[in-house]
């Protein structure tokens, strides 16, 4: 058998072993070609099968109505920072973004580049270390506003929107690279949908996105490079040029293997046993372990932050752990700490496995 650990990486992180096993076994000989996945075209009808059920799945596990598209992209959250306002601020538009923590701020940077002060700061909790989201008297939505932009998951800082900020009738652009498809949700508020797959929901390299018609038909801009154009990949069912083949082979087994085990509704249950599990270790030890996050109600069922008492425990602490078979317990290098990150892919025996051994380091070293 082969050594698997257990992964809490925030990103590429773990994804689901039979995922992994059906690519394993596909891997020389893909649907009878004969090849492997990422050497046959991407025009054929084998390679089209997995395209297509890739989109349909997530179609269905989100419970899509018909007029969103998924679109299959590349450039990570990143270059939709930048794609965001290419099509949808232009001319006068303005719109309103709230900065919860650090790809929050980055989001913002982009936009403004690109569009200048009709980007607009609709609330900011950077004084308070991001520590917190803001609360529904401190967002200021413009009436003249486009679409409100908010990170759905803080993956760094560990907080996490369960009930989406309150801005009126203005439609929402969310970042959800770490929590795509957590649980089920009310997509209708939401123009456009974006994240990073690696996180959630497969490998490095492809983007996930999600536009409702009236936003595509927002997105006329003819004098942008083709591949910027939003547009243009919903006209092409996302095979404008070559797609990364291989990551959208993964996304699919990934969502098949999701639909597989109960879809969405199994799937939040799963992830909020875990974080009842891990965040209850830390209340239980609250002169030991302490949170990062200072609201509860805005703690992340994905990402967990919490310190040790002293930077030398969080280090003897991340140690021990990967020898007990535990990896990417490190906090990310502005916050320091540790950050347990629990994504779909990781399961409630892997979380009892960890807060077992939280309780063992409490009675050694506490
Ligand atoms: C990881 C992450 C990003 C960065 O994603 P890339 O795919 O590397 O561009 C952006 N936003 C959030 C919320 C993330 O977690």
């Amino acid at each position: 058998m082969t050594h698997r650990v257990i992964n809490f990486y925030a990103g590429p992180a773990g994804l689901p072993l039979p995922a992994l096993e059906r690519a394993q076994e596909e891997l020389l000989d893909f649907a009878g070609t004969g090849m492997s996945v990422m050497e046959v075209s991407h025009r054929s009808k084998e390679y089209d099968a997995v395209h297509e059920e890739a989109i349909a799945l997530t179609k269905e596990l989100m419970g899509l109505p018909s007029n969103y598209k998924v679109l299959l992209l590349q450039g990570g959250a990143h270059l939709s920072f930048g794609m965001i306002p290419l099509n949808l601020l232009r001319n006068d538009k303005k719109a309103d973004y709230i900065v919860t923590g650090n790809w929050a701020e980055k989001a913002t940077k982009e936009a403004k580049l690109v569009a200048g002060d009709r980007v607009r700061v609709a609330a900011s909790t950077k004084e308070q270390k991001f520590s917190r989201l803001p609360h529904a008297d401190e967002i200021k939505v413009g009436p003249d506003s486009a679409f409100v932009h908010f990170t759905s998951n803080n993956t760094v800082e560990g907080t996490q929107w369960h009930e989406f900020p309150k801005v009126g009738h203005v439609p929402y652009i969310c970042d959800m690279s770490s929590d795509f498809m957590w649980r089920p949700f009310d997509v209708s508020p939401f123009g456009l949908i974006y994240g990073g797959a690696q996180k959630n929901l497969g490998p490095s390299g492809v983007t996930l996105t999600i536009i409702r018609e009236d936003f595509l038909e927002m997105c006329e801009a003819q004098d942008l490079p083709s591949y910027l154009r939003y547009k243009i990949h919903a006209e092409k069912n996302s095979l404008y040029n070559t797609p990364p083949t291989f990551g959208i082979y993964i996304l699919r087994n990934v969502l098949a293997y999701n639909k597989s085990i109960g879809g969405l509704k199994a799937i939040e249950a799963s992830n909020k046993k875990k974080a009842e599990l891990l965040y209850g270790c830390v209340d239980k030890h609250s002169g030991f372990y302490k949170g990062f996050v200072t609201e509860k109600a805005h703690r992340s069922v994905m990402n967990v932050d919490f310190f040790l008492p002293t930077p030398e425990l969080d280090d003897q602490f991340v140690k021990e752990a990967k020898k007990a078979g535990m990896v990417g317990l490190k906090g990310y290098r502005d916050i320091g700490g540790i950050r347990v990150s629990t994504y779909n892919a990781v399961t409630v025996d892997h979380v009892k496995t960890l807060v077992d051994f939280m309780e063992q380091f409490v009675k050694t070293n506490g």
